[in-house]
């Protein structure tokens, strides 16, 4: 236990994890006899145990849609990660407000939740969407009365230390003058820390022993949002998309110029026609990047002044990652242990900000 999280914390925090994880199951697949195809795992670099915990339901029979989503409920339940899940950063009014969107490879299924609050496993929600409705999309009050429905219990997903980080952005750049942020000496460091920090999303994509995909992303979405505003994670097509013929992908970062490039359908697209992975990542970025003509979004040589990250794995099993900017890595399990690896960058430079 580190030394930052007392008893009480501690207790707290697992009995939330229980409470989400009784609803985890719904809707998910009964597990199969192993087949002899290669499994892999993909995601973004915050999912290291995602694909380990993936990966080991696939050796184990399960759908890959389903080893993918309980891969990606470790970090939904986790409150460290703040980019997703219980522990997200909130919108501008202080409030959770989650985004998640499945699809499943042999039956080319899909399903998808937006502005939904209360609910620590949106993912979970997205796939009884998918199973239990003839719609894709559900959003605010219909999907958290949808989940209700199906016995997803209700909690507060908002940590107390996501509160501090939302409360020192509300006193320095909010729109309210009237609130007044302490001396930098007296900031918490946990807020201190957190500005330096980029913005996060998990993705995950799943190739089964049979060859099969499956595929979800999982967001608390861009920090300190307008209330209502839903990026590209739950839409089928941006922050996701497969073809169980030709492969997965997805991505992470700024949501808007995946939305105004469907990204992850064009990935798969170039799978399709016969590219590999790598040809796949490096087109998405390339369109982002050439699709990109807003002044307030360029830096002084007209290049995007943000970073997307594109994930692809394909039918046969070969994956790839890239991103605009140097340093991003994608977290991979292609059965020899769960490794972080590099993506490649469409500029050879870390982004500056
Ligand atoms: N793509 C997410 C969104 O736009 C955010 C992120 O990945 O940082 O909501």
């Amino acid at each position: 236990m580190s030394q930052n999280v007392n008893r009480r914390d501690f207790i707290s925090a697992s009995a939330i994890a229980t409470l989400g994880a009784s609803a985890l199951g719904l809707g998910a697949e009964p597990r199969r006899p192993v087949g002899n195809h290669r499994p892999v795992v993909i995601s973004s670099a915050n999912g290291l145990r995602t694909v380990e915990r993936a990966m080991e339901l696939l050796k184990a029979g399960a759908d890959p849609l389903d080893a993918a989503i309980e891969g990606v409920a470790i970090v939904e339940a986790d409150p460290s990660d703040r980019t997703v899940g219980y522990g997200g950063i909130p919108n501008e009014e202080g409030v959770v407000e989650l985004d998640a969107a499945v699809m499943h490879g042999p039956t080319h299924g899909g399903g998808s939740v937006a502005s939904l609050h209360n609910i620590m496993h949106p993912a979970a929600v997205a796939r009884l969407v998918m199973k239990r409705t003839d719609h894709c999309l559900l959003v605010g009050e219909g999907a958290l009365k949808f989940a209700r429905a199906h016995g997803f219990p209700e909690i507060n997903l908002l940590t107390d230390e996501a509160r501090k980080i939302w409360l020192h952005w509300k006193e320095t750049n909010g729109k309210e003058s009237d609130w007044i942020a302490p001396p930098d000496n007296e900031l918490d460091p946990l807020v201190r820390e957190f500005f330096k920090r980029e913005h996060g999303t998990i993705h995950c994509s799943a190739l089964d022993t049979h060859g099969n995909l499956g595929c979800v992303t999982t967001t608390s979405g861009l920090y300190f949002k307008i209330p209502g505003r839903v990026g590209d994670s739950p839409i089928l097509g941006a922050g996701l998309y497969l073809d169980n013929a030709a492969g997965s992908a997805g991505s992470t970062g700024r949501g808007e110029a995946n939305l105004l490039n469907c990204s992850s359908f064009a990935m798969v697209d170039v799978l399709r026609r016969g590219l590999s992975p790598q040809e796949a990542v490096l087109e998405a970025a390339k369109r982002v990047a050439a699709t990109n003509k807003s002044p307030r979004l360029r830096d002084a040589k007209g290049r995007p002044n943000f970073d997307v990250k594109f994930y692809c794995v394909s039918k046969d099993g070969r994956f790839a990652g890239a991103s605009l900017w140097a340093g991003a890595k994608m977290a991979v399990h292609d059965g020899e242990g769960a490794r972080l690896v590099d993506c490649t960058p469409l500029y050879p430079e870390p982004l500056v900000s």
